[in-house]
């Protein structure tokens, strides 16, 4: 039998796009769960359940033309003179940062700088962007040029596409999305079955993405920070422009609108740990979003580690795109230059370690458990070292755990004394393959 898109959410391979939803005819719509991500839920009408899974990203039997970044790409970027086995196909690499917008954005503010452009030369009419909404995130609708530095900055916070396809079809104009690799990969299906969205969606920016975090993971950094009410305002990247670009810290507003903040570097490694990840990016292989017109990320790198303000590589995918950032290094707008696909793919490595790497072990033990998995594309199929794959078993361990300790106390210090084994064997399980390796 075919898997509905409530045995995917089952078995934690949603990251709540709510892509189906669109297809759902109002039968699925998206809500917090008990783990802190937004997910469909069906409400009991009629649907067809086969249509709404072949929209999904983590589809575990896609059609054929379809079935994964590989051909996808083939059909959607088609300007695309270069391929590179892990930058997919493009037209150029980059690094560098925008003038104006580095200083307010996450990294080197090419995502604003892109989506004004986008605005200004008439490509777009909307950008559908991530934005703050009474205190807290949500994708959004926009069009003010002027306010443009209102829509920087990433959130690393759960956050749906619902909303787009219930304003679409009455929308006059073209849109342009931000997106992870699964929404924009959503994206790229819905305008396979839909291929009037092609021309409506002419431009997506990807926000290359090391995991999709639970709202667990603002409630810790929050109280971790100081706040044990309710907070808002989130700020996920504060730069510090005297130190090194790794070392942000965040920040959130308690009820009394106090700011507090606390560097990232205290509170220990979230990212390589895999705490409060969704489980679906264990089974997502696109690390540098591979289908999007241009896709950004931060350059760490060690020639660029010691400017706090923050640089962004850069790929570009479409001759928009790439218009885009070369008219702009020949304005000044932009400082950017040429980079090799070595040092892109170098500036992102640990993630294609563990998404790429590690994948077929991850596969095989789902499969072994009898857990559902998506259809994953065979070329990235490896086979892993003994130790590597301790490392596999102790990180899912920590991930899963990291969410049975925060529901149990939601105490900052009490999760910290629970997950504090897990971590620990999790770092010497690390360095001793890391050690393996190395010989
Ligand atoms: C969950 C997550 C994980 C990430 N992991 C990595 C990583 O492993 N490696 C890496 O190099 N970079 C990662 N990034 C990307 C990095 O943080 C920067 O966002 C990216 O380099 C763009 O920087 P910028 O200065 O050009 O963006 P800005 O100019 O600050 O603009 C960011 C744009 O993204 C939009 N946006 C904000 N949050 C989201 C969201 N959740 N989804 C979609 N759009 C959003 C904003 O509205 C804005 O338009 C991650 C981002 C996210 C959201």
């Amino acid at each position: 039998m075919k898997a509905s898109i409530t045995d995917l959410v089952a078995n934690g391979l949603c990251t709540g796009c709510g892509i189906c939803t669109s297809e759902s005819a109002g039968a699925l719509e998206m809500k917090w769960n008990e783990d802190g991500f937004l997910i469909p839920v069906h409400n009991g009408q009629k649907y067809d359940m086969e249509r709404t899974v072949k929209l999904c990203p983590f589809n575990p039997s896609p059609d054929d033309s379809i079935k994964d970044e590989d051909v996808l790409s083939l059909k959607y970027l088609k300007d695309t003179t270069q391929y590179d086995d892990r930058v997919g196909r493009f037209l150029n690499t980059y690094v560098g940062y925008s003038n104006q917008f580095r200083s307010t954005s996450s990294s080197g503010g090419i995502a604003t700088y892109v989506f004004k452009q986008l605005l200004i030369l008439n490509i777009v009419d909307y950008i559908y962007i991530v934005k703050e909404d009474n205190g807290s995130y949500s994708y959004q609708l926009f069009n003010n040029i002027e306010e443009i530095e209102s829509v920087s900055k990433t959130r690393y916070i759960p956050v749906t596409m619902e909303s787009l396809f219930k304003q679409i079809n009455c929308l006059d104009g073209k849109i342009g999305i931000s997106g992870v690799a699964c929404f924009v990969k959503a994206i790229r299906l819905k305008q396979h079955y839909h291929p009037d969205l092609y021309q409506k969606i002419p431009f997506l920016v990807g926000i290359i993405c090391g995991g999709w975090k639970s709202s667990f993971f603002s409630d810790f950094l929050s109280q971790t920070a100081g706040i044990q009410n309710e907070y808002s305002e989130q700020e996920y990247r504060i730069k510090d422009p005297k130190s090194l670009a790794s070392d942000y810290s965040y920040g959130a507003k308690d009820d009394l609108g106090n700011f507090h903040s606390i560097k990232m570097a205290k509170v220990g490694d979230m990212w390589g740990t895999g705490l409060f990840k969704s489980r679906a990016c264990d089974f997502c292989t696109d690390v540098m979003t591979e289908l999007a017109d241009i896709s950004l990320g931060d350059a760490w790198l060690p020639e660029y580690r010691n400017d706090g303000l923050g640089n962004n590589i850069i790929v570009t995918r479409s001759k928009m795109a790439d218009l885009i950032i070369s008219n702009g290094i020949s304005s000044g707008e932009l400082k950017v230059s040429f980079i090799s696909t070595g040092k892109i793919i170098q500036s992102q490595l640990p993630s294609f370690a563990h998404r790429q790497d590690a994948i077929k072990f991850r596969l095989n033990i789902s499969n072994f458990k009898g857990h559902l998995t998506p259809y994953i594309r065979k070329r990235v199929l490896k086979s892993i070292s003994l130790a590597y794959s301790l490392v596999q078993i102790q990180r899912e361990r920590t991930r899963y755990r990291s969410f049975k300790y925060w529901k149990e106390s939601k105490n900052s210090n009490v999760f910290i004394d629970k997950i504090n084994f897990d971590l620990k064997l999790l770092k010497y399980l690390t360095k001793i393959y890391h050690r393996l390796r190395n010989l």
